[in-house]
């Protein structure tokens, strides 16, 4: 284990792409470049709050100890940069709710260079840091509580299987950040934080769409071999298709990382391009939630609560619509249109594909075959008929007891499950609670005809339906503890979110659905972009 002050710290990102040629720090467009070089704005007293013990282990790294490695420390509250790194902001513009934003770039977020670690190289980049050339009109910083959330939610997703950017440190910064969490005239001081996200590359969709909306095509080029490069090694840059390829793979990635959230039930709330990552990467956690009740139509985001444009229903097809944004970027590169189609048509089938795995498996099925229409059709039909946890209610399909049993039982231990999963069980009408138990038959004669044992079904279904998830209250409970000072919730919660999948008896208090007092409660339903 190497403290982070013994890493071998170098950016390949800055050695290989042209950066901005002004180096003063102000905000202003920027062209022809891939990023611009920036320092950290130094914090008053940067703490540690947040280490994730299982990211430090898989990348080699230790603890920093207070008072023994209080360099390493500074560095991830930006007061320390090291020999080797070449700290910087990218450049990259973006989408946004559906309109080309023009230029945004990393207006908050400075990586400050790459090390090798024992999961390869990674990019290691603090969020919260201090203005940038990229900052616009804010100020560069992030609250304790908008900090709190992506940690927790990083580490979460990727114990859940789910491709994400990672969060080893969450460190209190002593000064104080003035936001204005209801838009509505009066702001507050709040504790500032800064998160050290790792990745092997912070790059999105709208780095690629700034050069094409800025006629750099030589930069797009430079962009795109780079990327190959470094990331895709399996595809060979000198063959003709390597654009093509490059594309199809983002497709494949972006389809399949979407599809896990519809299975887990993860509304990133901000789909827009520059939130896209080009590995096919979770990132940039905003005013994200986890599904509750079941809706379609749900976004934790209240900047998006008229249009509902990135509600959780949605979130395929929006990814592809980014895509697509993504691919017209390549047209210089790729003039043949219909190769671009193709790449389109690989991000459906791929997302097909792996949604209906994924289904299968939360189902318990080995597969969804012709004739089971109904029966996944129905599932979702119900759940959204009458408010009913996402969650709770996999999980508990998860151990009904099925083999050699008669119908009737059976059924009577469904409801009992659904019961636990209904917000207002009582509201249930006798028609509902009918239906439900049809559709349970019908369950159980797919299980017993695709030859499903329930000792083998109980432990697949329990490795697609998680049993504790980072709902919304949670976090917002760890970040009121944090906040006065209490950091034993956080550390709790990071630990129980590490094995999701698990029984986890001792934890039951993290399995529960939402309590009341949280249902309108800001932060556990409803978030705002300045999260
Ligand atoms: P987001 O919605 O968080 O993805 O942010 C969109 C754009 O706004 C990105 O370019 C961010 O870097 C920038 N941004 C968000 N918050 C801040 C902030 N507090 N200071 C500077 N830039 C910010
Ligand atoms: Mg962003």
């Amino acid at each position: 284990m190497k403290k982070i002050t013994e890493l071998l710290w170098g950016s390949y990102f800055t050695e290989n792409l042209a950066g901005d040629l002004e180096e003063k720090n102000f905000t202003r467009p920027v062209s022809h470049a891939f990023f611009s070089r920036v320092i950290p704005t130094p914090v008053k007293a940067p703490k540690l709050l947040g280490w994730s013990r299982s990211l430090a282990n898989e990348l080699g790294i230790a603890f920093p100890t207070a008072g023994s490695d209080d360099d390493s420390i500074s560095v991830l509250g930006g007061n320390l940069v090291l020999p080797g790194m070449t700290p910087y902001a990218a450049r990259y513009g973006g989408h946004q709710f559906g309109n080309w934003a023009g230029q945004l770039g990393d207006g908050r977020a400075i990586t400050l260079g790459d090390a090798p670690t024992h999961l390869g190289r990674e990019e290691f980049q603090l969020k919260g840091s201090g203005p940038t050339p990229y900052s616009r009109r804010a100020d560069g910083r992030a609250v304790l509580r908008s900090s709190v959330r992506e940690f927790l939610c990083s580490e979460a997703m990727h114990h859940l299987g789910i491709p994400t950017t990672r969060a080893l440190s969450l460190v209190g910064t002593g000064d104080l950040v003035t936001r204005d969490l209801f838009y509505d005239g009066n702001p507050k001081d709040e504790p500032g934080a800064i998160v050290c996200r790792v990745s092997p590359s912070f790059l999105r969709f709208g780095s690629f769409e700034i050069l094409a909306s800025e006629g750099e095509t030589a930069e797009l080029k430079t962009l795109a071999d780079f990327l190959i490069r470094e990331h895709f090694p399996e595809i060979e840059s000198a063959e003709p298709d390597a654009y093509g390829k490059l594309l199809d793979e983002i497709a494949r990635r972006t389809a399949v990382t979407l599809a896990h959230w519809m299975r887990v039930g993860f509304v990133h709330g901000v789909m827009n391009t520059d939130n896209l990552s080009v590995l096919g990467l979770t990132i940039d956690y905003g005013p994200y939630g986890w599904l509750e009740g079941y809706d379609p139509g749900w976004t934790p985001n209240t900047t998006d609560r008229e249009r509902k444009r990135y509600r959780y229903g949605s979130q395929p097809s929006v990814a592809q619509w980014n895509l697509a944004r993504l691919c017209e970027s390549f047209i210089s590169l790729i003039p043949d249109e219909s190769r671009l189609t193709q790449t389109m048509k690989i991000y459906e089938e791929t997302f097909l594909t792996s949604y209906g795995e994924m289904i299968a498996a939360k189902l318990g099925l080995p597969e969804i075959s012709d004739g089971d229409e109904k029966l996944v059709g129905d599932v979702f039909k119900l759940l959204a008929a009458e408010e009913t946890d996402f969650t709770l209610f996999f999980r508990e399909l998860s151990s009904l007891a099925l083999d050699g049993r008669e119908l009737s039982l059976i059924q009577a231990d469904f409801l009992t499950g659904l019961r636990k999963a209904f917000f207002n069980p009582e509201n249930a009408s006798p028609q509902l609670l009918n239906e439900w138990s049809e559709w349970c038959g019908l369950y159980a004669e797919a299980v017993k005809n695709k030859g499903m044992r329930d000792r083998e079904r109980h432990v697949s279904m329990k490795k697609s339906n998680p049993k504790i998830v980072l709902r919304n209250y949670l976090a917002q409970n760890a970040i009121t503890a944090l906040e006065s000072g209490d950091d034993s919730v956080l550390r709790r919660l990071s630990l129980a979110l590490e094995t999701p999948y698990d029984d986890q008896e001792e934890n039951l208090d993290f399995a529960e659905k939402r309590p009341e007092w949280a249902r309108n409660k800001p932060g556990c339903s409803a978030l705002s972009c300045s999260s």
